[in-house]
């Protein structure tokens, strides 16, 4: 028997389940549902330190670094080159759930557990990485800890940076004793990583839907966002006649319905989304004047995204000419698509294969830590499913066995990556 399965044997669900949702508990805020962890918060803290006593008690000698990321080391056998690491976070959105980010990392020390307890002694250290400000949802910088590790980020990047109610992120850190003129000092030397894994609920509800346990998770989509401006004309909206409005909505409306129609036919390969869309002056009794709307294209496939915008920049031009209107668009890149190592994925594809867990491969629609990682260090996602495909929510959910399965997935790929498993060991 490998000493993944081995592991897999001690993997403690019950004890990863206490702990979720112990952390859960500790995320909360009265009369409020769901985790309230958002980064640096009182609940965050709470939850960081609940963390940092975990990797104690692991023997993991957790430190924390300059940009807040906690780090919990156990020490290789020396004659490999680069951590092992287990990445994801604890941070979330308002009213978030009990799985996201958590299950990351709270499976990466239960993995170190496990493997303690079979007495495997891997040739790399294995970390395991609490990433700071994972979700952007107080501060929206794209500014993480992970950004901070792999990238650097300088003090001026952080100047200024508020959230909703006003405090500066400079000011939050310095209130949990970091120092944000110190932080580039977070980004690390070349070579640091070997390979990293992150284990995560894959939010979607593909897995769910067909019963499969594992994802591999081949490429995180890439983000590009148009603004749209429609320029008509405001005009009473009585005294205008039909056909003599210039009416920015009725552009806008086309635009919409044009957006869904070209997702669709791209058979599941990209997904698009108006969310955000402001009618001026907004009044009952006016005709619109003008329109400001933002298209969001995700794909893995960066190619497609440009052509599908192409077609739909040049179908706004048309709707503004059938109607008078004057189209400006401005076309940003909020994540540039980023495909995940071969080798990793072919490590968790046997892995999963070695514990007789179906998986399939499949793209991730949400970014998560491991786009940092991929930049420098052979990277990749395992996912388990999501009930419902349901996710930043309080009702999100992962069955046990699910949890159970992912972090024995997670084990024994790390075991692969390590080289000392006698199962055929990947090159990655
Ligand atoms: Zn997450």
């Amino acid at each position: 028997m490998t000493t993944a399965l081995r592991a897999l044997g001690l993997v403690d669900v019950k004890r990863v389940r206490a702990e979720l949702e112990q952390l859960f508990e500790l995320g909360k805020e009265p009369g409020r549902e769901g985790a309230w962890r958002l980064a640096f918060s009182a609940a965050d803290r709470r939850g960081r330190d609940f963390v940092l006593d975990l990797m104690r008690q692991a023997k993991m000698a957790p430190r924390v670094d300059e940009a807040g990321n906690l780090i919990g080391t156990r020490r290789g056998s020396g004659s490999g080159q680069g951590a092992l690491i287990i990445g994801s976070h604890i941070d979330t959105v308002p009213g978030g759930g009990m799985f996201d980010g958590a299950l990351g990392v709270l499976g990466g020390i239960e993995v170190v557990r496990a493997l303690a307890e079979v007495g495997y002694e891997s040739l790399h250290p294995v970390e395991v990485i609490a990433f700071s400000n994972e979700e952007k949802a107080r501060f929206q910088s794209v500014l993480g800890g992970s950004t901070a590790m792999v990238r650097g980020v300088e003090p001026d990047e952080l100047a200024g940076l508020r959230d909703s109610e006003g405090a500066l992120l400079t000011d939050v850190m310095r209130a949990m004793g970091l120092d944000p003129d110190a932080v580039g000092g977070a980004r690390r030397p070349s070579g640091f990583c070997r390979a990293y894994l992150e284990l995560h609920v894959e939010q979607g509800g593909r897995l769910a839907r067909e019963g499969t346990a594992i994802g591999v998770v081949t490429a995180i989509v890439g983000i590009t966002r148009a603004k749209v401006t429609l320029r008509g004309r405001a005009n009473h909206a009585g005294t205008t006649m039909m056909d003599e409005r210039h009416d920015a909505l009725w552009g806008a409306a086309d635009l919409v319905g044009e957006v869904r129609r070209a997702a669709l036919a791209e058979d599941g390969e990209l997904v698009a989304t108006v969310g955000e869309l402001k009618v001026h002056p907004g009044a009952a009794n006016v005709v619109p004047g003008r329109v400001d709307l933002v298209i969001e294209l995700r794909s893995a496939d960066e190619g497609r995204t440009a052509r599908v915008l192409d077609a739909l920049v040049a179908r706004a031009r048309d709707a503004a000419a059938g109607y008078g209107l004057v189209l400006e668009v401005e076309t940003r890149r909020a994540g540039r698509a980023v495909p995940l190592d071969g080798g990793v994925q072919d490590a968790i594809e046997s892995a999963a294969r070695e514990l007789s867990l179906p998986s399939r491969r499949l793209v991730s629609w949400a970014g998560h830590d491991a786009s940092s990682f991929a930049r420098v260090a052979p990277s990749g996602i395992i996912f388990v499913p999501s009930a419902g495909g349901i996710s930043h929510a309080p009702d999100e959910e992962t069955a046990w066995p699910h949890v159970e399965a992912g972090i024995g997935v997670l084990a024994a790929t790390l075991c692969r990556l390590d080289g000392t498993d006698a199962a055929a060991p990947v090159r990655v």
